[in-house]
């Protein structure tokens, strides 16, 4: 007999990803700042992604972005009870205002109502006592383009 699967797959904290996710628990979207040239990194790594420095930063990024790119999943791989209980899942790329590309989960619109370019700001949900995620939905005042039309031109 195998033990059930929890209800989601938890990260791994590291020493390099752990300030994230506690963040995250604590209702902040924490990232890797470069001191030398100013840019926000995502995933948390060892040296910046623009400039190479090794001179990074925990800092509070804006929670607010806009969508990317994103796909809707109807299935889920390896059957996840959580999972399965909240298809269909958007999940979508997020340029956040402060430069950083992260992937996130978008809630509060339907797979018919997501798109590219739709503002969006982070909430957070603790999945251990240890670790949240950010997740995202629709800004206040952001137009979904099933109710707005053509206006999203
Ligand atoms: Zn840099």
């Amino acid at each position: 007999m195998t033990a059930p699967l929890p209800p989601k797959p938890l990260p791994g904290l590291t020493d390099q990803t752990r300030p994230f996710w506690q963040a995250a628990r604590e209702g902040r979207l924490l990232l890797q700042k470069c001191a030398a040239c100013g840019t926000f990194n995502f995933h948390p790594k060892p040296w910046c992604i623009a400039c190479g420095s090794r001179d990074l930063a925990w800092t509070e990024a804006r929670p607010t972005g806009t969508v990317y790119s994103h796909t809707v999943s109807r299935s889920v791989a390896m059957n996840y009870p959580g999972w399965a209980a909240e298809l269909p899942v958007i999940m979508c790329l997020i340029d956040l205002d402060d430069g950083a590309r992260l992937y996130g989960q978008v809630t509060g619109c339907t797979p018919e109502e997501i798109r590219i370019g739709l503002r969006v700001q982070a909430y957070f949900e603790a999945i251990s006592d240890e670790a949240g995620v950010p997740k995202f939905r629709p800004a206040a005042g952001a137009n979904a383009p099933s109710a707005s039309g053509a206006s999203n031109a």
